[in-house]
C-alpha cells in the first residue's frame, strides 16, 4: 500500500487507565507467532462501532469473493505499569482493488481515507491496519509483513486479520523478531476516559 508522509509530528505518549475489555465475535486464531495468550495483557481495544464494522464489511465481502481493508484510526497510551495498548476508534477504507487472495487501495480509495482523515475530530493516531482472509486463516503472508513494515512499523501499529469464512481474527504486533511477529491479544471497548493531554 503505498502511503507518502506528507507531514509528520511527535508527541508525548500520554498515560491513561485502559479501557474495559469486552470478547470479539471471532474465535481468535494464533499460530507461529511469539506470544502467550493467557500471560499477555491486551495490545489493541477495538470500538465496538469498529468490531461492527470490520464484522458487516468482511462478511459482505466473503458473499462478493473479495478480500476487505482498512486503515484503523485511534490513539495510544500507557497504563499504569508503563505497558503500551493502541485504542481503535475508527475504521477508515475507501475503494479497493480486491479479489479473493489480495487487496489493495485504489487510487481514489487512498484519496478518500486522506480526506476522512481530515474530517477526524481528533488527533488521531494510525494504530495498525485490517485486512480479511478468505478460508485462508489468520496469519501474515510474506506480503502483509512488507505491508505491515512499510506502513505500520511502530511498537504502537498492529496488523488486524480476519477469515470471515472461518469465523477467525488475530492481531500482530512489532516486535524484536521482526515486523508482525509478535501475537497480539485484541478485546473490543465501549468506552474510554482517553489521554489527558496538557498542551
Ligand atoms: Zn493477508
Amino acid at each position: 500500500m503505498p502511503v507518502r508522509i506528507v507531514s509528520e509530528w511527535t508527541r508525548p505518549v500520554g498515560r491513561a487507565p485502559r479501557p474495559v475489555g469486552g470478547p470479539l465475535p471471532w474465535e481468535i486464531a494464533h499460530h507461529g507467532v511469539v506470544g502467550n495468550i493467557e500471560e499477555s495483557k491486551p495490545r489493541l481495544y477495538l470500538a465496538e462501532k469498529v468490531v461492527d464494522d470490520i464484522s458487516r464489511r468482511s462478511r459482505e465481502g466473503a458473499i462478493r469473493r473479495r478480500e476487505d481493508m482498512g486503515l484503523l484510526l485511534g490513539d495510544w497510551a500507557m497504563d499504569a505499569e508503563d505497558d503500551p495498548y493502541a485504542v481503535a476508534m475508527n475504521l477508515l477504507t475507501g475503494s479497493l482493488d480486491a479479489s479473493p487472495v489480495a487487496v489493495k487501495f485504489k487510487m481514489e480509495g487512498l484519496m478518500k481515507v486522506a480526506h476522512d482523515l481530515d474530517d477526524l475530530e481528533y488527533p488521531y493516531v494510525i494504530v495498525g491496519w485490517y485486512h480479511t482472509h478468505l478460508d485462508l486463516g489468520c496469519f501474515l503472508s510474506d506480503k502483509d509483513i512488507k505491508t505491515q513494515e512499510g506502513g505500520f512499523p511502530h511498537t504502537h501499529q498492529v496488523a488486524v486479520v480476519v477469515d470471515p469464512m472461518r469465523k477467525q481474527a488475530a492481531a500482530f504486533a512489532n516486535g524484536p523478531e521482526g515486523h508482525g511477529s509478535i501475537w497480539a491479544v485484541m478485546k473490543s471497548y465501549t468506552e474510554w476516559g482517553g489521554v489527558e493531554r496538557h498542551e
